[in-house]
């Protein structure tokens, strides 16, 4: 019995080993959980939506009498598993990239600025700014200096970099970013690590979450129109056919209460330009404590928070300074009848 279990552990073991060889992006365990979360995603989006075809033979009379009304349902739902997977691929903006874009501005600056000044100075001389740019980049410690410079001139006068030095990647911070053990990377204006779409939350894809969840929200709301229709129809005679409907309109709802409070809370975060993050940890985080509750450090006001999350596009390595003290009081000052009159909260 015991060589049999031998025999057959190994045959299983060889068979997993052959797997990953062809495989290589499965052999890691958080990999495989990731993608196992998207297909069972993608499973329960079928399974919502296929339970209504295949129980309701009304719903197919209604989709040849009303085909605007279900293909636009159906492309809905493919609309939010295509945003989901968009947002899922998406880079949330990690400070290592950061960096190097920020540098290699600085490097085509600088090079540009030698260029010209040698091509006056040699009186027609034109050095290749080819040569230049790849001597920038593999000068790494022009590259960390400028970096360190940039960086620092965002945190109050006489902050030390130790402080805002990351210990697992050895990069300097900016402020809003935090490493995230899960990707193991340092992210910009980091929001959370979403376990359902295998990233982090951040500045380069908090945009998109924020329409996935919102998409997905509209979804929860026309299926339970679909269900409710569905269980107030003459076809509900046959018991199992009431228990699946019902069994799966409680998972619906609750889904939908959980989207819901999920987009009210992010669109809260939005609207003050705040992140899960900052909100949750406030007193953790040095350069946010001692601020009063109800002061928004980062906030411009709503319409400029609006106009910074949904259009700035290029602006991903946009890095935000920590406001002055000044800055501070003028957001802590109480609102009065002219600041009212004057929008001065948009
Ligand atoms: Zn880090
Ligand atoms: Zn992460």
């Amino acid at each position: 019995m015991m060589a049999a279990c031998e025999t057959v552990r190994g045959f299983w073991d060889r068979l997993l080993g052959r797997f990953f060889r062809n495989f290589p992006c499965l052999s890691d365990r958080a990999r495989r959980s990731s993608l196992g979360l998207k297909a069972v995603l993608v499973l329960l989006h079928v399974v919502f939506v296929g339970v209504l075809y295949l129980l309701d033979t009304d719903l197919i009379r209604k989709t040849r009498e009303m085909p605007w009304y279900m293909g636009a349902y159906l492309l809905l739902v493919l609309a939010t598993l295509v945003q989901y997977f968009i947002t899922a691929f998406s880079s949330p903006g990690y400070v290592i990239d950061a960096m190097a874009a920020g540098s290699e501005m600085h490097t085509t600056h600088v090079n540009s600025s030698r260029n010209s000044m040698q091509h006056a100075s040699r009186n027609g001389t034109l050095i290749s700014s080819l040569n230049n740019s790849q001597l920038g980049r593999n000068n790494p410690r022009m590259n960390s200096s400028y970096w360190l410079k940039l960086v620092m001139e965002l945190y109050p006068p006489g902050s030390s970099s130790r402080s805002w030095t990351c210990l697992y990647c050895n990069l300097i911070q900016p402020p809003r970013a935090k490493h995230c053990h899960d990707c193991n990377k340092c992210v910009l204006q980091f929001d959370h690590h979403c376990v359902w779409l295998g990233t982090c939350i951040g500045k380069g894809n908090h945009c998109r979450f924020w329409w996935y969840i919102f998409a997905e929200t509209v979804v929860c709301i026309w299926s339970g129109v679909l269900y409710i229709s569905f269980l107030r129809s003459d076809l509900m005679n046959v018991w199992w056919k009431i228990m699946i409907v019902v069994v799966l309109f409680i998972g619906l709802s609750l889904c939908f209460i959980f989207l819901l409070l999920l987009l009210l809370f992010h669109t809260f975060l939005v609207l003050t330009n705040q992140t899960t993050y900052e909100l949750v940890r406030r007193r953790r985080i040095p350069y946010l404590r001692g601020i009063p509750e109800r002061v928004r450090p980062f906030s411009k006001g709503i319409c400029r928070n609006l106009y910074n999350f949904c259009c700035s596009f290029d602006s991903i390595y946009n890095l935000e300074a920590v406001p002055t003290l000044e800055e501070l009081e003028e957001r802590a000052r109480s609102y009065t009848c002219t600041d009212i009159l004057t929008c001065r909260c948009c």
